[in-house]
């Protein structure tokens, strides 16, 4: 348990808390109540943190200040989504990439050099409707060179040409974006609002205590959004079965619980690629 996340979570219930209102009382337990839902606005810190805080009670929300402010969520939620309905597709693409160079690469661009990957890719921008709605992810795995930031591009040129929106981003950028003071929020609000997220290279962040708290945070939030999650990954299906790491573990294995549809994982291997020549011609827009 981290201790500052958790005095830190107490501060802003407290800074969040409802100040008391006509008609709050303080019931039997000594604690302040609401008039109006007969719900605490107040709780009792148990343990060694208790001293600490005033008295060991700290102010919190009761069910209607709650359900406020969830209802005021909910609105927030519902603009911000009619606003992206109302993107353009070029829109929508700039918001997909970071990189210009991302944004070509699409089925028109492919050059047959990795034919199981486009199959896997038609297949997830064919089924989309559906697989989405059952939020079902694809995995494609392999090394590099294999075509699966190429099939995963044009998953998302695709699906931004279908009128959807999708983010494409390296888990090394979101998770920096994600702890940024002035990106994360954003950053969250763009992981649970987008129709896919695509998540490159995917395990080639750098594992320290913080960044994997991050991660989990980040596939967190798109878990409880119920939208699908695809990744392109150097790992293999057993490395994301057995990591040894119990922080990793957590994280891969709701991953893997997200990459559920029919065909995942999208397993790639070298031999996949046609032959040498193409793959020299092609290494420009195969990555
Ligand atoms: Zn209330």
């Amino acid at each position: 348990m981290d201790i500052k996340k958790t005095i830190g979570d107490l501060a802003a219930k407290a800074t969040a808390a409802s100040p008391q209102n006509e008609g709050d009382y303080i019931g039997e337990d000594g604690l302040l109540y609401c008039g109006k839902c007969n719900t605490p606005k107040q709780f009792r810190v148990k343990g060694s943190l208790a001293a600490a805080i005033n008295g060991g009670v700290m102010n919190c929300a009761c069910k209607c200040e709650e359900e406020k402010r969830h209802a005021e969520e909910e609105q927030e939620r519902t603009a911000r989504e009619k606003l992206m309905l109302e993107l353009t597709s070029p829109q929508r693409r700039n918001n997909c990439f970071s990189d210009d160079f991302y944004k070509s690469m699409n089925f028109g661009a492919d050059t047959g050099k990795a034919p199981k990957a486009i199959e896997a890719a038609h297949y997830y921008v064919d089924n989309f409707e559906r697989l989405s709605a059952a939020n079902m992810g694809l995995m494609f795995l392999g090394d590099v060179g294999t075509g699966k930031t190429f099939a995963a591009c044009c998953i998302a040129n695709a699906l931004i040409d279908n009128g959807h929106s999708v983010w494409v981003i390296t888990a090394s950028d979101l998770t920096r974006a994600a702890g940024n003071f002035s990106t994360s929020e954003e950053t969250f609000c763009k992981i649970r609002d987008v129709d896919l997220l695509i998540v490159d290279d995917f395990g080639a962040q750098s594992n320290t205590e913080h960044n994997l708290s991050l991660l989990f945070d980040v596939i967190d939030k798109r878990y409880k959004a119920k939208k699908p999650l695809v990744i392109t990954s150097n790992l293999t299906a057993n490395e994301l079965k057995s990591p040894n790491n119990t922080q990793l573990k957590r994280i891969y294995s709701r991953v893997v619980e997200m990459g559920s549809c029919p065909i995942s994982p999208v397993v790639l291997t070298g031999e996949e690629l046609r032959s040498g020549i193409a793959r020299r011609k092609h290494e420009a827009v195969i990555v």
